[in-house]
């Protein structure tokens, strides 16, 4: 996890938001998760929904 400071408000980021968002991948929707600063708002980073990239990962491995 990300700590610091928002490079928009530049407020000390002790908690971060996550905002459900979907992620278009071509003909693919994935489930993410937005990071948000929570004093502005700001979208800091997104990333693909970790339980969601485990289990992909599990089975692909199988293939
Ligand atoms: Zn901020």
């Amino acid at each position: 996890m990300a700590t610091g400071k928002c490079p928009k408000c530049e407020r000390a980021l002790s908690n971060i938001k996550v905002q459900p968002v979907n992620l278009v991948y071509g003909p693919k929707h994935l489930r993410g998760g937005a990071f948000v600063c929570p004093h502005c708002n700001t979208v800091i980073n997104v990333s693909l929904d970790p339980a969601l990239v485990a289990d992909a990962l599990r089975r692909s491995s199988r293939r």
